[in-house]
């Protein structure tokens, strides 16, 4: 194929001459000439045929020069072959023309064997250019792919620590249901009989959790595959949702929260997966219930909006489309402003304290959020720290899928939706009012604690310390009714933390189980100003442990008994009774003092006394089995009793003397705490 070449020269005699001197050249077919007289034509010409590459061209031209059309001509392609001419001495503007890029240069007159030369020089080059660009072009790294390869590799580097944090959340999260199910094991080999029911519950119950696990991973590796495609049924969503809420009620009740559910219209007939929406309702109401505290509440609303009430359109079809929205509320712990763009992450978690420990993969709502936008849906969330959240869900929705009157989701939801042990303790239960006894376990080795979480969370709620100082922390906090502490520990041994939730007022009364290893802590033990409760030498055997908490919590409901008549008990010859005594007798000093004051309650007695709320409830609890509200009515309602027998006031100034602004209430109340009306005493 010849070679084309353009000649740009204002000289009309310029195409004479070329065509003369190149005339065997041309014959041959080697070469092909183009001739511009300015630069507008020469841009025009190399517009219209591409194929040129090589280009001579004068200087001294009228309306553009020759140095201006170099540089347009640079911009439209680097690869270009510019051969300068111009006048010999004209060295200023050969110079401009170098730098400005041009290939070689000529001076007039033209010698035509040199010309020859340098555009088979100016071809050559241009051609080893072109090879190298082509080349370039089908070597996979450019600088381009260098960049992104450089982008994916920190991508990688990312999921990978992302990853390999989410293999050490999940394995701690698959010991613990193994190391149930594998002491129950255990517990059922040794007794049988004893063990069936409960045991083979346990074990259910946890292999559950461990393929629920599994499903999870598998889930997530095949939404990063694009392997999870949507499976849909035309169906009733409203009585599915209703359903799948139901099977909640078990877990709720185990924390006394109440599970409620509303929907705009009593049927919906609707597309939608049911695996993939079970899977993210049920992350979401599971979460609902981890995060409230007992005697919360957690609902589910189902509404269908018309399309005009809202512009919405199906996602696939851009087509305007009624939609459903399902909020899940709860009115649980919340989630801190900052926190809440993360919580959708994967891997993420508010709480990643020593306490949540092995709670909980961080990997549900990540999950959650690509099932809905798999299934062409949206969600966010609306949440305020302490008083709960909301996750609201949208859908399209769609009537394309093949219909389904009686759809069998039933028993696939009953498998899935399971109540989870008390294995991994939440903080949130431990605050609760549970009909459970709340015992702190303060022991650094996990097997202990998983053999002593085997052997008593059946019996009690369970808190975890892993060293003698969280376990302080956690006693002050939570205020258990029982703890069982290791000796031998970091930080602070198990003496210390005897010694020093013993001398505090607000953990005093707290019975303590030491676990010692047979060496001779006698000598320590006589040491002690006040010693632990009980002591159980290592290796101890399941029965003998249970026994011994039972025998504490008995001796706690005779210290009940002692304070439940609400006399001033006998004096005690056993100094922890005495300190517990006196700790009575500064609260009734307390709300005895303000008797007339019915705005003195339980927040004004927590500050008399230097006390939270929670830990004056749990002692006081623990020492009289009331609540402190319940404490305070009693202590007035006893001083309206001395007061009745003893003077000569009305019922109703009586009502007002010791707080009780409405004297029918009073004698409602006080009827109940005696089994007497207040008038019965006055004969
Ligand atoms: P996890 O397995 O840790 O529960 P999720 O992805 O399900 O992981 O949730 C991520 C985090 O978002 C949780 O650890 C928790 O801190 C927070 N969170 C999720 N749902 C709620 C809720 N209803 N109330 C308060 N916090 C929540």
């Amino acid at each position: 194929m010849a070679e084309k070449i353009l000649i740009v020269d204002d000289e009309k005699s310029m195409q004479e001459l070329i065509e003369l001197r190149f005339r065997r050249e041309i014959r041959k077919g080697e070469y092909e000439f183009r001739f511009a007289q300015n630069g507008m034509q020469a841009l025009q010409i190399l517009e219209e045929e591409p194929e040129i590459g090589i280009l001579l061209c004068d200087i001294n031209m009228p309306e553009m020069n020759g140095l201006l059309l170099l540089e347009k001509i640079k911009a439209l392609h680097h690869l270009y072959k510019v051969i300068m001419v111009t006048a010999y001495g004209n060295m200023g503007n050969i110079r401009s023309a170098m730098n400005g890029g041009a290939f070689d240069f000529l001076t007039k007159p033209i010698d035509f064997s040199d010309l020859k030369l340098t555009v088979g020089k100016a071809l050559k080059e241009l051609h080893r250019q072109q090879e190298g660009e082509d080349a370039l072009r089908q070597l996979p790294i450019t600088e381009l792919a260098l960049e992104e390869t450089d982008q994916k590799a920190r991508q990688l580097e990312e999921l990978d620590r992302m990853k390999s944090r989410f293999f050490t959340n999940i394995s701690h999260e698959f010991r613990t249901p193994l190391t149930v199910i594998k002491g129950m094991i255990d517990q059922l080999q040794a007794n049988p009989t004893k063990w069936l029911e409960k045991g083979s519950q346990m074990i259910k119950r946890n292999t559950h959790q461990l393929l629920d696990l599994v499903n999870q991973v598998l889930d997530l590796r095949k939404l990063e595959a694009g392997q999870l495609r949507p499976r849909l049924i035309q169906a009733d969503i409203i009585f599915f949702l209703r359903y799948l809420l139901e099977s909640f009620h078990s877990l709720a009740e185990m924390k006394e929260i109440e599970l409620k559910f509303s929907a705009s219209s009593p049927e919906i007939q609707m597309d939608y997966d049911p695996e993939k929406m079970l899977r993210i309702i049920s992350n979401l109401l599971s979460n609902a219930i981890k995060f409230t505290p007992e005697g919360g509440r957690v609902s589910l609303l189902v509404r269908e909006f018309e399309s005009s009430q809202v512009e919405s359109r199906n996602p696939r079809t851009h087509e305007l489309t009624n939609y459903l929205t399902i909020s899940v509320s709860d009115t649980g712990i919340g989630i801190p402003k900052e926190n809440i763009p993360n919580i959708f992450d994967r891997f993420y978690q508010v709480d990643d304290s020593a306490i949540r420990e092995g709670e909980g993969t961080g990997i549900g709502l990540s999950l959650t959020q690509e099932l809905v936008r798999l299934l062409g849906g949206s969600i966010h969330v609306e949440s305020e720290p302490g008083k709960g959240s909301t996750f609201h869900l949208q859908f399209p929705i769609t009537k394309t899928a093949q219909l389904q009157e009686n759809p069998t989701f039933t028993e696939t939801i009953d498998n899935f939706v399971m109540p989870v042990g008390t294995a991994n303790p939440s903080p949130q239960k431990l605050h609760s009012e549970e009909n459970l006894p709340r015992l702190l376990i303060i022991e650094d080795s996990s097997d202990v604690v998983e053999y002593l979480i085997s052997c008593l969370e059946e019996q009690y709620e369970l808190l975890i310390a892993r060293n003698g100082q969280e376990g302080i922390d956690m006693a002050l906090e939570h205020i258990p009714d029982l703890i069982v502490s290791d000796v031998m520990m970091p930080q602070k041994d198990g003496f210390e933390v005897c010694q020093t939730l013993k001398l505090d007022d607000k953990t005093s009364h707290i019975p303590i189980v030491l676990l010692t290893a047979k060496a001779d802590y006698e000598s320590r033990i006589t040491g002690l100003k006040r010693g632990a409760d009980a002591y159980l030498a290592k290796p101890f055997e399941q029965e003998e442990l249970l026994i011994r908490l039972q025998k504490l919590l008995e001796l706690r409901q005779r210290l009940q008994a002692r304070y439940s008549s609400g006399e001033t008990p006998p004096p005690s010859d056993d100094p922890a009774t005495r300190q517990e005594d006196e700790f009575i007798a500064r609260l009734r000093q307390a709300v005895e003092s303000h008797l007339d004051d019915s705005t003195f309650g339980t927040l004004e007695l927590c500050q008399h006394i230097g006390l939270s709320r929670s830990q004056l409830y749990y002692k006081l609890k623990a020492l009289t089995g009331r609540s402190i509200a319940i404490y305070i009515r009693f202590v007035r309602l006893q001083k309206a009793r001395e007061m009745l027998n003893a003077t000569s006031h009305t019922i109703s100034e009586i009502a007002y003397l010791t707080g009780f602004n409405d004297p029918n209430y009073f004698s409602r109340v006080f009827s109940k705490e005696f089994g007497m009306a207040p008038g019965a005493l006055r004969g």
